[in-house]
């Protein structure tokens, strides 16, 4: 067996645990009369479960929600497993039994599933109706079917398609919504995705479902100056050499130097999120310096331009630049795309 100590990583991620927590609660605040749950998946939009489920759990967030029954036990670790809701439902009698198990709850999405977890007992479960969106849910017209009346609904679910923007589909889903949840008995009814709650009160009903934002992501202008940054990656420097004008740096040879330089090449690739669209004019920087990404994006490396600073030097480490609206639209990737591609050779700190 090997008992080696792991050294040191050369990529970290500190997570600022104070500024999600800060997030959810402007989140919960701006829900109003609503209280805000969670979004989860995908590892909490790849910052972690393991940092993200306490700091929303401390900060009074009660309701959880995940898309896999894969990422159920990860949360449980850290809050009751009745908190937890599961997207994708339940798609076999497999995915019953894990859901009896665990205690986590699904969120119904056809009459199928409807069925199939009212026959092998039921209990408690939300359920999604597909107001617009056209993805998952029950279609509105079948929210009047036996099936559905079988259910002991807690949450009534939709999910918005265009929130991020002014479309008329928000108030059509928002109409079809409230239309379709006369026919279904519930306790409560949810919504609004962080985009969702900045559409007005009566987006809100009785729970919110922010993710993107709780993360960093500012999905609408209303949300500007008022979500901090949370996710700040760091790569270090592995070395430091000298190209001569004339030599090209990378794959493909994109760049060329035009006079002598000298050049650092900094642990992080598209391996690990940084993708090939991030090179694109970015820099990387430290407190005092930008340093310009000179050629592709490797698997493992970026080479960076740091003629501006003799000091840097090897085991260095550069910032990462991630604030996710200005990112978004320098590299055409989405806020979510960003947040979720994050790799795992990251060394999470807080
Ligand atoms: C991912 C997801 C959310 C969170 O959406 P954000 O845009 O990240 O705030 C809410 N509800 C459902 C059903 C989702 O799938």
């Amino acid at each position: 067996m090997n008992t080696a100590e792991l050294p040191p990583a050369s990529l970290r991620l500190r997570i600022d645990t104070d500024a999600l927590a800060a997030n959810w609660r402007v989140l919960d605040s701006m829900s109003g009369k609503a209280s805000a749950g969670a979004a989860v998946k995908a590892d909490a939009y790849g910052l972690g479960v393991d940092k993200a489920v306490p700091a929303l759990r401390d900060a009074g967030c009660r309701q959880f929600y995940v898309a896999h029954w894969s990422e159920v036990a990860a949360v449980v670790q850290h809050v009751p497993a009745s908190q937890v809701a599961v997207l994708h439902g339940v798609r076999s009698p497999v995915e019953v039994a894990y859901a009896k198990a665990t205690g986590a709850v699904p969120v119904i999405n056809s009459l199928k599933q409807a069925v199939l977890w009212h026959s092998a007992g039921g209990g408690r479960c939300h359920l999604m109706i597909d107001t617009g969106i056209n993805r998952l849910g029950i279609a509105p017209h079948e929210a009047g079917d036996q099936a559905i009346a079988a259910l002991k609904v807690d949450m009534l679910l939709s999910h918005l398609a265009s929130a991020d923007e002014d479309s008329p589909l928000n108030a059509s889903q928002l109409q079809r919504f409230t239309d379709a949840a006369a026919h279904v008995a519930h306790n409560g009814k949810s919504l609004a995705n962080s985009a969702g709650i900045c559409l007005g009160a009566e987006y809100h009903f009785d729970q919110t479902r922010p993710g993107l934002a709780i993360y960093g992501g500012v999905p609408r202008s209303e949300l500007d100056g008022k979500i901090a940054q949370v996710a700040w990656p760091e790569a270090a420097v592995m070395q430091r050499h000298k190209v001569s004008a004339g030599e090209s740096v990378g794959y493909n040879a994109t760049f060329t130097a035009n006079r002598d330089m000298e050049v650092a090449t900094v642990s992080i690739g598209y391996a690990d999120g940084f993708l090939r669209a991030r090179g694109k004019d970015c820099a990387l920087h430290n407190h005092a310096h930008q340093f310009p990404i000179l050629g592709r994006v490797s698997m493992d490396m970026v080479v960076v331009d740091c003629s501006a600073d003799n000091s840097l030097s090897e085991a260095d480490f550069l910032q990462i630049p991630f604030e996710l609206p200005e990112i978004s639209q320098k590299c055409g990737l989405s806020q979510y795309e960003l947040l979720t591609t994050i790799g795992n050779r990251f060394q999470v700190c807080a």
